[in-house]
């Protein structure tokens, strides 16, 4: 919907490339157990953390990366809207 309504013009473009930054997720690998319905991702996992959402900040504000950054951005907030459902909390 982002895509859609604010790159319209290259919006399967821009839609292809947030879409991608779900790879950010990997990082769950690293944790034990991979997932745990009742752990909150924002600022537990190493790419959820307070330093990566700064750099997806800085990324989303530059023309060449700003797909990836508003992608990781859009991502940091689903996941804290997550936390927020499901723990009460917004992040850990
Ligand atoms: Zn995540």
């Amino acid at each position: 919907m982002v895509a859609w309504v604010f790159f319209r013009q290259r919006w399967l473009h821009a839609y292809l490339v947030m879409m991608a930054t779900m790879v950010v997720d990997l990082d769950h690998l690293l944790a034990s157990p991979i997932y745990d319905p009742a752990r909150c991702s924002i600022g537990f996992h190493p790419l959820h953390g307070w330093l990566p959402l700064a750099i997806y900040g800085l990324l989303a504000c530059y023309l060449k990366t700003r797909y990836v950054g508003l992608g990781l951005l859009i991502h940091m907030v689903l996941d804290s809207l997550d936390c927020q459902m499901n723990l009460g909390v917004w992040s850990v």
